[in-house]
């Protein structure tokens, strides 16, 4: 079985679109939140979110950028692009946009679940999505020292994250912490790195950001987990940057929203 992981897409339609292709054929989807927000491409990038479907999970953009949550934390250059947005997605774009639940959420693996059903599995059938973290829908996990807690506190094996756009995550074994970083080569092909799991850790893993990286590496982010191989694959795949750059450019929003999506910053 193989999930496909996608979080913070941040209407960026060019970089989406690359790792829907890049990425290989799969059961289920997981969406981690921050749909809109800082892009170009809003409705589209919703409306390719919801043909993708797949269990979601919003993000704080989501929230500012329809209006459920005010701008007061947002930095000047996110909130400009917030209240832009909100004034680019179409009503019905925002509604739906509204409706997505907030983490931390369980996607069951092992056993389909339907309305009909009610959940009997334990928490090791299935892992926890959320997009800042388990304890706080808006927190940044950023080091070590911020994912203590959470894990420390967690039942399940396995908490996907997003929100840093920073691809990786930390482990919990044997009473050790570890960050993990994928190894890539870098330059501009596309790159995959595999992190087999120990059964025996407690992981939170956040498979980086498909439309605004900000690990320094500009190419897409994105993973896939197979619980059957218990494995994770990090992906980076190049896509047209210049291209998204262009969207953001024409809406008028700031430049620094173009400028750092070639950094990777
Ligand atoms: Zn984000």
């Amino acid at each position: 079985m193989r999930i496909l992981i996608l979080s913070d897409i941040h209407s960026n339609l060019e970089a989406l679109q690359a790792c829907l292709e890049a990425a290989p054929a799969r059961d289920k989807v997981a969406n981690l939140g921050d749909i809109v927000g800082y892009g170009g491409s809003p409705n589209e990038v919703t409306e390719a979110a919801r043909k993708l479907g797949g269990m979601l999970v919003r993000g704080n953009h989501d929230k500012a950028c329809t209006g459920l949550m005010g701008m007061e934390d947002f930095n000047p250059v996110a909130a400009i692009a917030a209240l832009w947005t909100r004034q680019a997605l179409t009503p019905e774009n925002t509604q739906w946009l509204k409706l997505m639940p907030r983490g931390p959420l369980f996607l069951p693996l092992r056993y389909p679940m339907n309305q009909e059903e009610t959940w009997a599995g334990s928490e090791t059938d299935g892992v926890q999505l959320v997009h800042g973290s388990p304890l706080d829908e808006d927190e940044y996990v950023l080091v070590v020292r911020d994912a203590q807690e959470s894990l420390l506190r967690s039942n399940y094996p396995l908490t996907f994250f997003g929100h840093t756009h920073i691809q990786g995550g930390f482990a919990y074994e044997n009473e050790r912490w570890e960050t993990i970083r994928p190894i890539y080569q870098g330059g501009d092909q596309q790159e995959t790195w595999v992190l087999d799991l120990s059964s025996q850790a407690k992981y939170l893993i956040n498979p980086g950001s498909v439309g605004q990286p900000r690990d320094g590496d500009p190419r897409a982010a994105f993973c896939v987990f197979d619980p059957d191989r218990y494995e994770v694959t990090f992906y980076r795949v190049p896509y047209n940057i210049e291209k998204a750059q262009q969207h953001i450019l024409a809406a008028h929003l700031p430049d620094r929203l173009a400028t750092r999506l070639a950094e990777g910053r």
